[in-house]
């Protein structure tokens, strides 16, 4: 687990307009934040840069209060959770899970630190062998009967669940959700919306939610992050920020 920093953050494509305008930002250790705002408000951009696949204009990030700025993506140790899953369809659910232990393994570890101060990198001896971490993760997320089937042939909600199985075997040091259940019809989504929050308060683990529903951003978050053109508007508790005088 991680804290996340972010110190006057600005992202600029080639248009040279602002996407992301100066935002700043503490996230504490195990924290759930949301991040809300219309679309095109910058959202999808400003996780994308702390997961580090954007480049960073101006500004720092800092993980754990070290500088991130320039740290590739498999240094930073955060998982990211997207809404289109991005599963292997060819992998059966076990090794869909598997993939990024089995990923960090083959790299010969990248998590070339010893890893006190990071928390347990990815791949690393740190939680046991990476069958005992899949099945452990499977159970927690009630997918181990289906450990032998391909995502064609899973729902919606399991498939989701795969793709958050493969954040916790990584015990990556935050997850990061770009609208992960958007896809998903209202009854799914509500389901998923209760698995997501009870997750969270069982790992405790540094979270970034993307999303435009004000349900999620109501119930999951400690605190809504409010993005509009680029600029942080408003950060409060979700009482504070919903529910009226
Ligand atoms: P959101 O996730 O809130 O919908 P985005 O972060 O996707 O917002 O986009 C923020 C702004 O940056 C928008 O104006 C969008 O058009 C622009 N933008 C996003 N990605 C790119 C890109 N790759 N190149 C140029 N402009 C981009
Ligand atoms: P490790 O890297 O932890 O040594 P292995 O690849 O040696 O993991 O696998 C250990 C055990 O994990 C195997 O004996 C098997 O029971 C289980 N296992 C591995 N791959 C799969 C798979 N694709 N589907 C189901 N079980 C698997």
């Amino acid at each position: 687990m991680a804290s996340i920093t972010l110190n006057n953050i600005v992202k600029k494509y080639d248009d040279g307009f602002p996407a992301v305008n100066n935002v700043s930002l503490d996230i504490a250790d195990g924290e759930f934040v949301i991040l809300v705002g219309p679309s095109g408000c910058g959202k999808s951009t400003l996780l994308r840069m702390i997961v580090g696949l954007e480049d960073i204009t101006s500004g720092e990030l800092q993980i754990d209060g070290t500088r991130m700025n320039e740290a590739a993506p498999k240094d930073r140790n955060l998982a990211m959770v997207f809404q289109n899953y991005a599963l292997y369809p060819h992998l059966t659910v076990y090794e869909n899970i598997a993939f990024p232990l089995r990923l960090a393994k083959r790299s010969g570890g990248s998590n070339g630190s010893n890893g006190d101060s990071t928390g347990g990198a990815n791949g690393g001896a740190g939680g046991g062998s990476v069958d005992d971490r899949v099945r452990k993760a499977a159970e927690m997320l009630e997918l181990t009967e289906h450990l032998e089937r391909k995502p064609a042939n899973l729902s919606g909600g399991q498939r989701q669940r795969v793709a958050m199985g493969r954040a916790i075997v990584r015990q990556a040091d935050a997850f990061l959700f770009d609208e992960p259940l958007s896809n998903l019809d209202a009854k799914l989504r509500g389901q998923m919306r209760a698995e997501i929050a009870q997750l969270q308060r069982r790992l405790g683990v540094t979270s970034v939610y993307v999303t435009h529903d004000q349900t999620e951003a109501m119930t999951l978050g400690d605190r809504v992050a409010v993005l509009k053109k680029g600029e942080l508007q408003q950060v409060a508790s979700p009482r504070e920020l919903y529910e009226q005088p």
